[in-house]
């Protein structure tokens, strides 16, 4: 059984979850976007991750057509442009995110990547929203170490940081996960399927996914979960891929799988710049 990842003040948060980016941007597409998160959630995947970036609000319009009715099993995530993430601004555009996803409080709030605005100025907007029950936690995204620590006493009440980690992009193996596993603090994986590209295409993913009659896209999941303190986010519409996808959350890798993946996949061994898409 996998242990769940836990915020630093001991919240439980679902180990994986839906990711959106993409969504919201056609109007064809958009009942079967709703349906593809409502049957993630069905299947477990109760984490939803947004943001005011994707489609223009259009993916926070989806998310909360999908979780009409169904708010409290929910576990939502979004986040401000760097641009919006002024102490007005940032609270203003929060109340913007609620109304369109037609909700009281997000369960976490993350700055998107970092901009021209102090991050000083961002925390006090993000203690705000949380002192007005708008936000629930708080965190970053795209932030490296030196990002963390410009922090300083606030980092204790950052909930997360959400980066680039999949297959092939290990960079973070060399710092920030230490980092952040000695803080307690979970970190969020995005692109863990590589957005469907050339990693799963990979024959070292073939491999191990031939020994658990898997796919190399759960196997690509299961790997970002392995060590409990990161939250995977693929991004699913197509329903075989939602249905894929949260059954990634069964498969444990054993050593061999994974001394073949770090053969395929080579870890870091020097510290390099964070990668961001
Ligand atoms: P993912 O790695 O999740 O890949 C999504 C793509 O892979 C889609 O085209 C999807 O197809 C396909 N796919 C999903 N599951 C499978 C599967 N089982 N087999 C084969 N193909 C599959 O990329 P994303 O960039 O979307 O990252 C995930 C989420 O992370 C985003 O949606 C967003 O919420 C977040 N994110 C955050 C960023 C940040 O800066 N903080 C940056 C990038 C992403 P289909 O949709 O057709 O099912």
């Amino acid at each position: 059984m996998r242990t769940m990842p836990t915020l630093p003040d001991g919240t439980p948060i679902p180990p994986l979850g839906q990711g959106t980016w993409h969504m919201g941007e056609n109007a064809r597409a958009r009942a079967a976007e709703v349906d593809a998160l409502r049957l993630g959630l069905d299947l477990g995947m109760t984490l939803i991750d947004t943001a005011e970036m994707y489609g223009e609000g259009g993916a926070e319009e989806v998310v909360g057509e999908a979780i009409a009715g169904r708010r409290d099993g929910v576990f939502l995530v979004s986040k401000v442009y760097p641009h919006n993430a002024s102490r007005r601004g940032a609270v203003a555009a929060c109340e913007r995110s609620l109304k369109r996803m037609r909700v009281e409080t997000v369960d976490l709030y993350l700055l998107h990547w970092r901009g021209s605005v102090p991050l000083a100025d961002t925390v006090e907007a993000f203690e705000a929203l949380r002192r007005a029950g708008k936000i629930r936690h708080w965190g970053v995204s795209n932030c490296d170490v030196d990002d963390l620590e410009e922090l300083g006493a606030a980092l204790a009440e950052c909930a997360t940081d959400q980066v680039l980690y999949s297959l092939e992009h290990r960079g973070v193996e060399f710092d920030l996960l230490p980092f952040c596993a000695q803080r307690r603090m979970p970190v969020m994986a995005y692109s863990p399927v590589g957005q469907g590209g050339r990693m799963l295409r990979h024959k070292a993913l073939a491999e191990v996914a031939s020994r658990h009659g898997a796919t190399p896209a759960q196997i690509a999941i299961a790997w970002t979960l392995r060590d409990g303190n990161v939250i995977s986010i693929p991004k699913a519409a197509d329903p075989a891929h939602v249905r894929a996808n949260a059954a990634a959350r069964d498969i444990t890798l054993t050593k061999d799988d994974l001394v073949t993946l770090d053969a395929g996949f080579t870890p870091p061994v020097r510290k390099r710049g964070l990668a961001m898409l």
